[in-house]
């Protein structure tokens, strides 16, 4: 078995991140490094999934929950329009292997486009 995901340590409370909002399957934190005005993940609870193609395949009601989340989230903490990002494979980025979503908002310019 692997080493718990880093989002499954901060779910934990072994390394501190406010979780910022749940559903019975998802979770939200404040990402550590933003790239726009209001940068979230929004992460399932279970780290079976590490990417979204792996996730919309096993779970789509999932996937539709994560999604639904980063909308609350958006209408939350902006204006209610989000940029969802998914980096998928090392070379897009991904560098955490436990499936998350990028919710990008609050006055977003093309620079913001990655996550
Ligand atoms: P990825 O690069 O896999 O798409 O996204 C991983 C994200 O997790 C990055 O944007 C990174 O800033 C964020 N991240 C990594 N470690 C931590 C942490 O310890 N706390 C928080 N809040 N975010 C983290």
């Amino acid at each position: 078995m692997s080493d718990p995901s880093i989002f499954t340590r901060i779910r934990n409370g072994e390394i501190p991140s406010e979780i910022i909002a749940e559903t019975e399957n998802a979770f939200a934190i404040r990402d550590i490094a933003p790239k726009a005005p209001v940068h979230l993940l929004v992460i399932p609870k279970s780290e079976e999934y590490r990417n979204v193609v792996e996730l919309a395949a096993g779970d789509p009601e999932l996937l539709a929950e994560v999604v639904g989340l980063a909308n609350s989230l958006a209408a939350e903490h902006a204006d209610g329009d989000f940029r969802l990002v998914f980096n998928t494979g090392p070379n897009a980025g991904q560098t955490v292997f436990h499936v998350h979503a990028h919710v990008l908002a609050g006055g977003l310019g093309e620079e913001s486009l990655g996550a």
